[in-house]
Protein backbone atom coordinates (compact mmCIF):
# COMPACT_ATOMS: atom_id res chain seq x y z
CA UNK A 1 0.00 0.00 0.00
CA UNK A 2 1.03 3.57 -0.50
CA UNK A 3 1.49 6.00 1.87
CA UNK A 4 -1.31 8.13 -0.23
CA UNK A 5 -4.00 9.38 2.05
CA UNK A 6 -7.03 7.14 1.61
CA UNK A 7 -9.88 8.97 -0.24
CA UNK A 8 -13.38 7.56 -0.32
CA UNK A 9 -15.99 8.77 -2.46
CA UNK A 10 -19.99 8.31 -0.68
CA UNK A 11 -22.41 9.49 -3.58
CA UNK A 12 -25.85 8.92 -3.58
CA UNK A 13 -29.59 10.39 -3.66
CA UNK A 14 -31.17 13.01 -0.59
CA UNK A 15 -31.96 10.94 2.86
CA UNK A 16 -30.48 7.46 1.63
CA UNK A 17 -28.18 7.44 4.99
CA UNK A 18 -24.66 8.30 3.71
CA UNK A 19 -24.55 11.09 5.57
CA UNK A 20 -24.42 8.83 8.92
CA UNK A 21 -22.43 5.94 6.93
CA UNK A 22 -20.02 8.24 5.99
CA UNK A 23 -19.24 9.88 9.71
CA UNK A 24 -18.41 6.26 10.78
CA UNK A 25 -16.48 5.13 8.13
CA UNK A 26 -14.29 8.12 8.71
CA UNK A 27 -14.50 7.70 12.30
CA UNK A 28 -13.03 3.74 11.78
CA UNK A 29 -10.71 5.00 8.96
CA UNK A 30 -9.37 7.76 11.10
CA UNK A 31 -10.13 9.98 8.41
CA UNK A 32 -11.75 13.02 8.29
CA UNK A 33 -15.50 13.28 7.00
CA UNK A 34 -16.38 15.97 4.48
CA UNK A 35 -20.19 16.32 3.56
CA UNK A 36 -20.04 18.03 0.24
CA UNK A 37 -23.66 18.79 0.24
CA UNK A 38 -23.39 21.30 3.32
CA UNK A 39 -21.00 23.54 1.01
CA UNK A 40 -23.79 23.80 -1.50
CA UNK A 41 -26.21 24.43 1.20
CA UNK A 42 -24.00 26.86 3.09
CA UNK A 43 -23.73 28.86 -0.94
CA UNK A 44 -27.47 28.60 -1.17
CA UNK A 45 -28.10 29.86 2.58
CA UNK A 46 -25.80 32.87 2.46
CA UNK A 47 -27.75 33.73 -1.04
CA UNK A 48 -31.19 33.69 0.73
CA UNK A 49 -29.45 36.25 3.58
CA UNK A 50 -28.87 38.35 1.18
CA UNK A 51 -31.90 38.18 -0.35
CA UNK A 52 -30.63 37.06 -3.93
CA UNK A 53 -32.79 34.77 -6.15
CA UNK A 54 -31.08 31.16 -6.52
CA UNK A 55 -32.59 30.66 -9.89
CA UNK A 56 -30.18 33.79 -10.79
CA UNK A 57 -26.50 32.62 -11.88
CA UNK A 58 -25.69 35.96 -12.23
CA UNK A 59 -26.61 37.56 -9.07
CA UNK A 60 -25.23 33.94 -7.59
CA UNK A 61 -21.98 33.71 -9.41
CA UNK A 62 -21.55 37.87 -8.22
CA UNK A 63 -21.95 36.74 -4.60
CA UNK A 64 -19.39 34.17 -4.55
CA UNK A 65 -16.34 36.44 -6.02
CA UNK A 66 -17.32 38.42 -2.75
CA UNK A 67 -17.31 35.88 -0.04
CA UNK A 68 -14.38 34.11 1.53
CA UNK A 69 -14.70 30.20 2.15
CA UNK A 70 -12.77 29.21 4.93
CA UNK A 71 -12.55 25.58 6.47
CA UNK A 72 -11.75 24.46 9.67
CA UNK A 73 -11.40 20.34 11.12
CA UNK A 74 -13.96 19.93 14.05
CA UNK A 75 -13.67 16.78 15.83
CA UNK A 76 -13.11 14.66 12.91
CA UNK A 77 -15.66 16.72 9.96
CA UNK A 78 -14.53 19.75 8.20
CA UNK A 79 -16.53 22.82 8.41
CA UNK A 80 -17.28 25.51 6.05
CA UNK A 81 -16.83 29.50 6.97
CA UNK A 82 -18.31 31.64 5.07
CA UNK A 83 -16.55 35.48 5.68
CA UNK A 84 -16.06 33.60 9.07
CA UNK A 85 -19.30 32.22 10.09
CA UNK A 86 -20.30 28.81 10.60
CA UNK A 87 -24.50 28.95 9.20
CA UNK A 88 -24.49 25.71 11.80
CA UNK A 89 -28.14 24.09 11.74
CA UNK A 90 -29.49 26.97 9.25
CA UNK A 91 -28.40 25.42 6.24
CA UNK A 92 -30.52 22.51 6.81
CA UNK A 93 -34.18 24.66 6.80
CA UNK A 94 -36.99 23.66 4.07
CA UNK A 95 -36.19 27.16 2.39
CA UNK A 96 -32.73 26.05 2.22
CA UNK A 97 -33.43 22.75 1.10
CA UNK A 98 -35.88 24.07 -1.71
CA UNK A 99 -33.54 26.11 -3.43
CA UNK A 100 -30.00 24.21 -3.45
CA UNK A 101 -30.93 22.42 -6.69
CA UNK A 102 -30.96 25.49 -8.40
CA UNK A 103 -27.63 26.83 -6.86
CA UNK A 104 -25.74 23.26 -7.33
CA UNK A 105 -26.85 23.55 -11.37
CA UNK A 106 -24.57 26.73 -11.57
CA UNK A 107 -21.27 25.95 -13.62
CA UNK A 108 -19.13 28.64 -11.71
CA UNK A 109 -20.39 27.11 -8.44
CA UNK A 110 -19.15 24.11 -8.89
CA UNK A 111 -16.29 24.70 -10.27
CA UNK A 112 -15.59 26.78 -7.14
CA UNK A 113 -16.54 23.97 -4.74
CA UNK A 114 -15.04 21.12 -6.62
CA UNK A 115 -11.46 22.85 -6.12
CA UNK A 116 -12.24 23.66 -2.62
CA UNK A 117 -13.75 19.86 -1.72
CA UNK A 118 -10.08 18.89 -3.60
CA UNK A 119 -8.38 21.31 -1.50
CA UNK A 120 -9.42 19.43 1.89
CA UNK A 121 -6.36 16.35 1.41
CA UNK A 122 -4.28 19.05 2.69
CA UNK A 123 -6.00 17.60 6.33
CA UNK A 124 -5.70 13.97 5.52
CA UNK A 125 -7.33 10.39 4.38
CA UNK A 126 -10.88 11.97 3.77
CA UNK A 127 -14.18 9.95 3.28
CA UNK A 128 -16.51 12.81 0.96
CA UNK A 129 -20.25 12.63 0.73
CA UNK A 130 -22.10 14.06 -2.22
CA UNK A 131 -23.20 13.55 -5.69
CA UNK A 132 -20.40 13.49 -8.14
CA UNK A 133 -17.53 12.71 -5.37
CA UNK A 134 -16.87 9.34 -7.44
CA UNK A 135 -17.51 10.95 -10.80
CA UNK A 136 -16.29 14.43 -10.80
CA UNK A 137 -14.28 15.34 -7.46
CA UNK A 138 -11.95 12.61 -6.95
CA UNK A 139 -12.26 9.84 -10.11
CA UNK A 140 -9.12 8.19 -9.46
CA UNK A 141 -9.75 6.79 -6.03
CA UNK A 142 -10.59 2.89 -6.11
CA UNK A 143 -12.93 3.53 -3.00
CA UNK A 144 -16.22 4.56 -4.41
CA UNK A 145 -20.23 3.56 -3.04
CA UNK A 146 -23.19 4.58 -4.44
CA UNK A 147 -25.78 4.31 -1.37
CA UNK A 148 -29.31 4.36 -2.45
CA UNK A 149 -32.70 2.98 -0.98
CA UNK A 150 -36.08 3.28 -1.51
CA UNK A 151 -38.01 6.63 -1.77
CA UNK A 152 -40.42 5.74 1.38
CA UNK A 153 -37.46 4.96 3.73
CA UNK A 154 -35.90 7.89 2.31
CA UNK A 155 -38.66 10.33 2.99
CA UNK A 156 -39.10 8.95 6.46
CA UNK A 157 -35.75 9.57 7.60
CA UNK A 158 -36.17 12.87 6.40
CA UNK A 159 -38.90 13.47 8.47
CA UNK A 160 -36.90 11.80 11.57
CA UNK A 161 -34.66 14.41 10.73
CA UNK A 162 -36.65 17.58 10.78
CA UNK A 163 -38.66 16.56 13.56
CA UNK A 164 -35.01 15.94 15.83
CA UNK A 165 -34.44 19.71 14.20
CA UNK A 166 -38.16 20.89 15.94
CA UNK A 167 -38.71 21.51 12.48
CA UNK A 168 -42.46 20.94 11.35
CA UNK A 169 -43.42 18.79 8.03
CA UNK A 170 -45.66 16.48 6.53
CA UNK A 171 -45.16 12.82 5.24
CA UNK A 172 -46.19 13.81 1.60
CA UNK A 173 -44.60 17.45 1.72
CA UNK A 174 -41.13 15.91 2.33
CA UNK A 175 -41.50 12.75 -0.37
CA UNK A 176 -42.62 15.03 -2.86
CA UNK A 177 -39.50 17.94 -2.04
CA UNK A 178 -37.11 14.81 -1.89
CA UNK A 179 -38.35 13.37 -5.01
CA UNK A 180 -38.28 16.83 -6.70
CA UNK A 181 -34.64 17.64 -5.69
CA UNK A 182 -33.69 14.33 -7.04
CA UNK A 183 -34.78 14.78 -9.63
CA UNK A 184 -32.97 18.10 -10.42
CA UNK A 185 -29.71 16.58 -8.99
CA UNK A 186 -30.17 13.85 -11.64
CA UNK A 187 -31.18 15.36 -14.77
CA UNK A 188 -28.84 18.54 -14.81
CA UNK A 189 -26.20 19.10 -17.27
CA UNK A 190 -23.15 19.17 -15.08
CA UNK A 191 -22.53 16.69 -13.08
CA UNK A 192 -25.30 15.19 -12.63
CA UNK A 193 -26.53 12.35 -10.03
CA UNK A 194 -24.99 9.48 -10.91
CA UNK A 195 -23.53 5.76 -10.22
CA UNK A 196 -19.95 6.73 -10.88
CA UNK A 197 -17.93 4.23 -13.04
CA UNK A 198 -16.28 1.35 -11.07
CA UNK A 199 -18.69 2.21 -8.07
CA UNK A 200 -19.76 -0.33 -5.31
CA UNK A 201 -23.81 -0.06 -4.66
CA UNK A 202 -25.20 -0.87 -1.50
CA UNK A 203 -28.58 -0.96 -1.19
CA UNK A 204 -29.38 0.65 2.27
CA UNK A 205 -33.10 0.50 2.82
CA UNK A 206 -32.99 -2.15 5.15
CA UNK A 207 -29.48 -2.41 6.83
CA UNK A 208 -28.44 -1.11 10.00
CA UNK A 209 -25.92 1.89 9.91
CA UNK A 210 -23.60 -0.75 11.33
CA UNK A 211 -24.33 -3.48 8.68
CA UNK A 212 -23.70 -0.93 5.32
CA UNK A 213 -20.37 0.66 7.26
CA UNK A 214 -19.17 -3.18 7.68
CA UNK A 215 -19.85 -3.57 3.76
CA UNK A 216 -18.03 -0.46 2.99
CA UNK A 217 -14.65 -1.14 4.88
CA UNK A 218 -14.50 -4.88 3.78
CA UNK A 219 -14.37 -3.77 0.32
CA UNK A 220 -12.08 -1.16 1.38
CA UNK A 221 -9.50 -4.00 2.83
CA UNK A 222 -10.58 -5.90 -0.21
CA UNK A 223 -9.36 -3.24 -2.90
CA UNK A 224 -6.41 -2.69 -1.08
CA UNK A 225 -5.39 -5.93 -1.27
CA UNK A 226 -6.68 -6.54 -4.66
CA UNK A 227 -6.03 -3.11 -6.90
CA UNK A 228 -8.41 -2.32 -9.44
CA UNK A 229 -10.73 -4.88 -9.07
CA UNK A 230 -14.50 -4.13 -10.49
CA UNK A 231 -17.76 -2.75 -9.32
CA UNK A 232 -19.77 -4.60 -7.14
CA UNK A 233 -23.85 -4.42 -6.42
CA UNK A 234 -24.54 -5.74 -2.86
CA UNK A 235 -28.26 -5.39 -2.03
O1 LIG B 1 -26.49 15.97 0.52
P1 LIG B 1 -27.49 17.09 0.64
O2 LIG B 1 -28.91 16.62 0.46
O3 LIG B 1 -27.31 17.92 1.84
O4 LIG B 1 -27.16 18.01 -0.61
C1 LIG B 1 -27.89 19.18 -0.86
C2 LIG B 1 -27.88 19.47 -2.36
O5 LIG B 1 -26.57 19.89 -2.74
C3 LIG B 1 -28.23 18.33 -3.28
O6 LIG B 1 -29.63 18.19 -3.46
C4 LIG B 1 -27.55 18.77 -4.57
O7 LIG B 1 -28.33 19.68 -5.29
C5 LIG B 1 -26.31 19.50 -4.07
N1 LIG B 1 -25.11 18.67 -4.11
C6 LIG B 1 -24.44 18.57 -5.30
N2 LIG B 1 -23.25 17.90 -5.36
C7 LIG B 1 -22.73 17.34 -4.28
C8 LIG B 1 -23.41 17.40 -3.05
C9 LIG B 1 -24.62 18.07 -3.00
O8 LIG B 1 -24.91 19.07 -6.31
N3 LIG B 1 -21.55 16.73 -4.37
Amino acid sequence: MSGAPVIVAVDGPSASGKSTISRMVAQRLGCNYVDSGAMYRAVTWKALEEKLDAGNAEQIVAMLRRIKIDFEIVTGAAQMRINGVFPGDAIRAPQVAEKVSLVAAIPEVRHVLVEQQRSLIRFGGLVMEGRDIGSVVFPETPHKFYIDANASERAKRRQQDFAAMKIETNTAGVAQALAQRDKLDSSRAVAPLQVAPGATVVDNSTNTPEQTVQIILDTIAQQQRHPRRGAQFIA
